[in-house]
């Protein structure tokens, strides 16, 4: 199997991400032009075909929302392309809006078809200045061309996209939160419901996708079905981007088929570690993933691994830590994040991300007891249930998976062992079915 390969990223390099013309000379559009021959109940088979899901994080079938989003009588129906991508780590909606803009805008013009919208809105990260600039020249240059508005490619349908910026916070990743900071609002979420598929922007139904998903639809359209399903397992089917980062050899984004291992990832894409000391840990999903010791190494990246054992593929961001990385450090800077990026609308991620950070800061000095320790444990499960997003629900991840898997690192800090759940590693390993004594064999042929 190869490691990287080339579907949604087909056209980088190909074009400067701006000539629309050249964009058009490549392929450009031939999605668009497949949904207007073929019509909206075709995409939505296409995608059920791939089995698709949201790249945003949450996984959810793409086809499931759009079939939805279509079947919804409304008056008005909106697009809205969710380009705030704050999730440290992650970096691959950026790349694609650099090189392949235009796939992005042509899957929200499908999206738009599809479901009977005429609108659609992107909302770009503020810290992405260069690529608003970008973008903006790219919807005017699809308007001239006659790609947007009033009569997309001279046919009946007519949609239009318009940018919005965000100003710098986190939280405005989560869909309800975006749009209340469209609407000038302070950036927080909703309470639900309702959902945003019901009254998002404005009031009006919204369907919101992440960039890569909307790529990932142009791409779809573009090559088909089958195409896609060349790539990846039978349950994961296709390639999904790699935000790949920390102390590694090539970091980088890389497109990679459904099925390559974490290995694969790290040592044959990534070239190892970037000192020559061994490696030792990673967060899968960003921040708010969980950080793994090195038995993930050997595990097959699909969803129904990673699902399995609640290690979420999230946005594709894997960040690798060496020997020299003190793992709780690490994560005193992942608690540091959460506090300062907390809306404080409710009390367990408000309160909670902050007394977390300060029994890790004990923690990390050495100065906690055992009680406080058991009191991390306590403080986390109340954020993971009472939060009221997946901000605050999944901030203690890290905390959790530290404390269970990393139990030399936090005895070396606090000179006693606490009641660690060892049995979480044995049972994942039990369930993979992965024999140690292989691991063992294969980490003196790889490593160090
Ligand atoms: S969980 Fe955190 S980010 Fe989400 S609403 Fe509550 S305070 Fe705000």
């Amino acid at each position: 199997m190869n490691k990287t390969v080339s579907f949604v990223t087909d056209n980088f390099n190909k074009y400067d991400g701006l000539n629309i013309k050249k964009y058009i000379e490549i392929g450009g559009f031939s999605g668009l032009k497949k949904l207007i021959e073929k019509g909206p109940d075709f995409v939505i088979s296409e995608l059920k075909e791939t089995g698709l899901r949201g790249r945003g994080g949450a996984a959810y079938p793409t086809w499931k929302k759009w079939d939805m989003g279509k079947k919804r009588i409304a008056k008005d129906k909106y697009i809205l392309c969710n380009a705030d991508e704050g999730e440290p780590g992650t970096f691959k909606d950026r790349e694609l809006l650099d090189k392949d803009p235009y796939s992005v805008l042509e899957g929200m013009i499908i999206a738009g078809i599809t479901i009977g919208s005429v609108k659609g809105y992107i909302y770009i990260r503020e810290e992405y200045p260069n690529i608003q600039d970008k973008v903006a020249k790219c919807i005017e240059n699809a308007r001239n061309e006659g790609v947007l508005g009033e009569s997309v490619l001279g046919t009946d349908y007519s949609f239009d996209i318009e940018l919005y910026t965000g100003a710098g916070a986190y939280i405005c990743g989560e869909g309800s939160a975006l749009i209340e900071s469209m609407e000038g609002k302070s950036g927080r979420p909703r309470n639900k419901p309702p959902r945003i598929g019901t009254k998002g922007f404005m009031q009006v139904p919204t369907m919101v996708n992440n960039v890569e998903t909307f790529s990932y639809v142009t791409a779809i359209l573009r090559y088909g079905s089958e195409e896609y399903a060349n790539y990846g397992t039978s349950e994961s089917k296709g390639t999904k981007l790699i935000s790949l980062s920390g102390n590694i050899k090539n970091p980088g984004m890389y497109e990679v088929p459904f099925g390559v291992t974490f290995y694969d990832v790290i040592y044959t894409i990534g070239g190892g570690m970037k000192s020559d000391s061994p490696f030792k840990f990673l967060q899968l999903g960003g921040v708010s993933g969980p950080i793994m010791q090195k038995y993930i190494l050997n595990t097959p990246i699909t969803y129904e691994n990673t699902s399995a054992y609640g290690l979420p593929i999230g946005s594709g961001a894997i960040t690798v830590g060496d020997e020299t990385n003190n793992v709780v450090e690490f994560l005193l800077g992942v608690q540091k994040f959460f506090v300062h990026e907390s809306c404080g609308k409710c009390t367990p991620c408000r309160e909670g991300n902050i007394q977390l950070k300060q029994l890790l800061l004990k923690l990390n000095d050495g100065t906690i007891t055992e009680e406080e320790v058991i009191r991390i444990e306590r403080i986390s499960n109340t954020m993971k249930i009472a939060s009221l997003c997946g901000l605050g629900q999944t901030a203690p991840t890290a905390i959790l998976s530290v404390i269970r898997y990393f139990t030399n690192d936090v005895y070396k800090k606090v000179g006693f062992h606490v009641d660690f759940d060892g049995d979480l590693v044995k049972h994942y390993l039990e369930n993979m079915k992965i024999d140690m004594s292989q691991i063992k064999l294969k980490y003196t042929e790889f490593e160090y």
